[in-house]
């Protein structure tokens, strides 16, 4: 990677160098010019420094000097030389055009940005200006991580956001718009320094373009050590907000910008940058994008960065996809339908209208399992239509682009047609975006399409037959020819007696007779002979000849399946044309698909994993009852492992009060504490998005805020240690909670000293309680904080119960009323498999600070205790005879059981496991 976007330096290996008199050097005078071909090269290149260029020839793009350097390392591909620039060889390397898209996401993947450079003629036209000329070409495209449209390169459930940062002097609100060319998606938002981060976080950029001012600046520090190489800096003028202006007029073709709101100037920076950099890479082709949709900062249920990632909402803490909430809930059936479900659980909603209306929408598709069960079957068959739409919008797409917008449309045709009874208002506005699919076009893509189509449409044979008279006459005309030409094959062998005689065709020679050079005396032998047959090659083993019959037939073979192709792509633009007007109309039916996809994916969640409809309103409750952790639920089910545990939560209000409770929660170490933190701010996450939630019962007042701080990690990137990003977001937290927020505390106050530790999480509890004022969940292993419930009105205590069995730990995982008084540390420790001498000493250090009262002073516990060798406990091994399984295994002789015997002696073993 240290290669990514630095393809500049070597740049002026390529240039031939003058002094300062404008005359060549000594060094250059002893080398001659670059050839035309490679002064083309080193032109384009020079004009496109800062990406790999893919230089077109013939069936390859080649790569020349440091590029080809760097791709060779990168793709794995072999490094060869073609002729030499200033005396040095030149090092190329190239990779087949069929096969470019796979390099190419290789070198995207890997932070590199690429120019394809294209032939802009054929080398017949380029003859034509001297022998000498060479071919035109130019970059048709530049290719970066937020610009691509290829199906193989994009992932199919994951949005692709260029997303540009727009920032103007005296206004203090800064603006996000965000782009994504795949879909035609155009967003605009309002965001400030504070929330930037968790602002882009919920988009979640592909690639990030800053102006170069902003970019330097020591506020955007953070930002850049969260996106690193996504983050480009692109000069300030490309943002100015008047250019946006008239650039966004310019391309949507309008006079004026009312129709989509009003843009403060920030968003038309954002706005314009965004554009300027579409332009940029696209080059001649312009995406068809929706007109910007504003996201409004008012009814969205704020997550800030840490949050997002502590809660493992979209990826693990380890960057796994699996294991997070959103894999856990997604079972939808479109690609489409999985971006969108991804987008609602990036901002949830605040409006308990619109979370009902969503929740209305799943418990019909519940109520309709059977009806629902037909829908998803149809959906499933629902291509990626806003994709291939933007694919031919930009000149890239072909017939199997078309074909999947018309099976597309033609699947909305249908259910259109089929419309349930009893719709809530969410689907009711589904099937009025089905009614209004755009007939024509539907009509004559069925009419146009073949049902197999290439995937270019420069290979042909897309059309229907019986679709255009003309098209038919010559393809019949092409197809008889060749038959003709098998019969000329047939009457060849006949006349000359050589029976292995073939017609061949190639791209120098075109038809042919090839006949080995024994049998060539056939054709050549008699004047007869030489008449008929016309010499054209002679190779080691074969001789070649023509006729003018077989002349005749080419020109005319040739003639229609040229005409053919002419009149199928004639065509293929003219539809192209069609659908590309209808865009809109396209995407909205895709929308709607999509969304019904998200309902009955949800219902069909519920209805698997035995969720309820939460009750959401404008009050302050959470009482959730019967609450379950929807992955690790999940993931224990799939180890086949004891089902998980559920537990109640409340946080409501007690009484009259309008302050939410805030629950204290001590317990083992291992006991589930974290959990159970996590899996209530899950629910109202997924309650919020319109989902139902794993819990017997559920009633939420809409919260506004969830903060999370979960267990530690440093941030060594941004000069952080782990404590200190501790108190980075313990301070966010308590600086921005308010009574609609909900805070999950897990263990604060853990990185330092044991006292510093337990002040700061004290003080952090009275401020959330008398400052915040937030429902809150707090889980500590401090248990002198415990004693806070006797004097804060609104804290009281939970805890993990445990049952110690045999000097051992069993976890029950149950919460229940009243305070820990111990973490059992130790006991966890052993289990985990320190050596049984730290154990014991650890035991022995723990009872003396127990005797001393907990009282932490080195010298006095040094002379208390006694030397390591003469521990008071035994060195404990986790031996067999602290461990009842172990001790049962260990007397278990595998030779000498009956399989009924084994089978006994395991069912014991499962027994004594669980403390029976
Ligand atoms: P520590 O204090 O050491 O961080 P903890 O109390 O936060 O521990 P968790 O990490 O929440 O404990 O849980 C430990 C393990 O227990 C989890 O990996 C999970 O598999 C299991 N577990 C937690 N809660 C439950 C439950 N309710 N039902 C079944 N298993 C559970």
């Amino acid at each position: 990677m240290e290669d990514a976007g630095k393809t500049s330096p070597k740049q002026e290996t390529y240039a031939a160098p003058e002094d300062a008199k404008g005359e060549k050097s000594v060094s250059e005078k002893a080398h001659p010019p670059p050839t035309p071909m490679m002064a083309q090269y080193i032109e384009i290149k020079s004009a496109n420094h800062d990406s790999l260029l893919f230089y077109r020839m013939g069936d390859f793009y080649e790569l020349f000097f440091h590029d080809a350097e760097i791709a060779s390392r990168a793709l794995g591909i072999a490094l060869t030389k073609r002729g030499k620039h200033a005396g040095q060889d030149i090092p190329m390397c190239g990779v087949p055009i069929h096969a470019a898209d796979d390099y190419l996401q290789k070198l995207i993947a890997l932070g590199h940005r690429v120019a394809v450079c294209e032939q802009l003629e054929n080398p017949a036209e380029a003859k034509k200006r001297g022998s000498k000329a060479v071919v035109r070409r130019d970059v048709t495209r530049l290719v970066t991580p937020a610009t691509i449209t290829e199906e193989k390169l994009l992932e199919p459930s994951r949005a692709n956001w260029l997303v540009a940062l727009g920032r103007v002097k005296g206004e203090e609100q800064l603006a996000i718009a965000a782009i994504d060319i795949s879909t035609g998606g155009f967003r605009i938002s309002k965001t400030t320094l504070a929330t930037l981060l968790s602002d882009l976080q919920r988009v979640d950029p592909s690639e990030l373009i800053v102006p170069e001012g902003l970019f330097h600046d020591r506020v955007f520090k953070s930002v850049k050590s969260v996106f690193g190489r996504l983050v480009q800096p692109l000069p300030n003028e490309l943002f100015s907000s008047s250019d946006g202006d008239r650039r966004l007029k310019r391309f949507f073709d309008i006079d004026t910008l009312a129709g989509a709101g009003e843009f403060t100037r920030s968003e038309l920076s954002a706005a314009g940058g965004a554009l300027a950099y579409i332009e940029k890479t696209q080059i001649a082709e312009k995406p068809s994008l929706q007109l910007p949709q504003r996201d409004g900062d008012a009814d969205i249920l704020l997550l800030d960065a840490a949050t997002r990632t502590n809660l493992e909402l979209e990826r693990t803490l380890s960057g796994n996809r699996e294991g997070s909430l959103l894999r856990c809930m997604d079972r939808t059936v479109t690609a489409g339908g999985s971006r969108m479900l991804a987008e609602r659980l990036r901002a949830p909603l605040v409006d308990t209208v619109e979370i009902n209306a969503r929740l209305d929408a799943v418990s019909w598709a519940m109520a309709q399992s059977a009806k629902c069960d037909d829908i998803r079957s149809t959906l499933k068959g629902f291509p990626d239509v806003p994709r291939a739409l933007s694919r031919l919008s930009l000149n890239r797409g072909g017939p199997r682009d078309m074909l999947a917008i018309h099976r597309g449309l033609d699947i909305a045709a249908r259910m259109s047609t089929d419309r349930p009874g009893g719709l809530p208002s969410a689907c009711k506005s589904i099937w009025e975006k089905l009614a209004s699919t755009p007939k024509n076009v539907h009509q004559q893509l069925t009419a146009v399409l073949d049902d197999e189509v290439p995937l270019l449409a420069r290979d042909g044979g897309f059309v229907r037959s019986g679709f255009d008279n003309e098209l038919d006459e010559q393809r019949k005309l092409r197809d008889d020819s060749r038959r003709v030409i098998a019969g000329l094959q047939a009457k060849y062998a006949d006349e000359t007696g050589v029976k292995s005689l073939k017609i061949k065709h190639n791209n120098v020679l075109g038809y042919f007779i090839e006949v080995t050079a024994l049998n060539a005396s056939a054709l050549s032998d008699t004047d007869e002979a030489k008449a008929q047959y016309i010499h054209r090659q002679t190779l080691a083993n074969q001789m070649r000849f023509t006729t003018t019959e077989l002349a005749e037939l080419e020109t005319k073979i040739a003639n229609a399946a040229g005409r053919a192709l002419e009149i199928e792509l004639a065509i293929f633009d003219k539809m192209l044309a069609e659908i590309v007007h209808e865009a809109d109309a396209i995407r909205d039916i895709s929308d709607a698909i999509f969304e019904l996809d998200v309902h009955t994916s949800l219902a069909e969640l519920a209805l698997a994993e035995g969720y309820c409809r939460p009750l959401i309103d404008d009050g302050l409750a959470f009482q959730i009852v019967g609450a379950r952790h929807p992955v690790v639920e999940q993931a224990l089910r799939k180890q086949a492992a004891d089902p998980f545990v559920s537990n109640d939560c409340d946080l409501s209000p007690v009484g009259s009060s309008t302050q939410g409770a805030i629950k204290l929660l001590t317990g083992p170490n291992m006991g589930g504490k974290s959990t159970y933190l996590r899996q209530n701010a899950l629910i109202a996450i997924m309650a919020q998005c319109g989902s139902f939630v794993p819990a017997a019962s559920a009633h939420i007042g809409v919260v506004h805020q969830i903060f999370s701080r979960v267990g530690a990690s440093d941030d060594l990137a941004q000069g952080r240690s782990t404590f200190m990003v501790e108190m980075v977001e313990t301070a966010a937290i308590l600086n921005q909670a308010t009574d609609r927020a909900l805070v999950i505390l897990d263990e604060i106050g853990r990185g330092t000293a044991t006292f510093d530790g337990l002040s700061i999480a004290w003080a952090t509890l009275e401020y959330l309680h008398e400052n915040n004022k937030c429902r809150a969940l707090f889980a500590t292993h401090f248990h002198e904080l415990t004693a806070l419930a006797n004097t804060l009105a609104h804290v009281s205590n939970l805890t993990m119960k445990v049952r110690e069995w045999e000097g051992d730990l069993v976890f029950l995982h149950q919460v229940g009323e009243g305070a820990a008084d111990r973490s059992y540390g130790v006991q966890v420790a052993r289990l985990a498999g320190l050596p049984g001498q730290v154990v014991s000493r650890a035991l022995d250090v723990l009872d003396q600070l127990e005797a001393q009262g907990r009282d932490t002073n080195a010298s006095k516990l040094i002379d208390d205790l006694p030397l390591f060798s003469a521990a008071k406990h035994a060195p404990a091994p986790i031996a067999q005879d602290a461990n009842p399984v172990l001790a049962a295994l260990d007397e278990v002789l595998p030779d000498e059981l009956t399989p009924r015997e084994a089978l006994d002696a395991l069912y014991r073993l499962k027994a004594l496991q669980h403390g029976k």
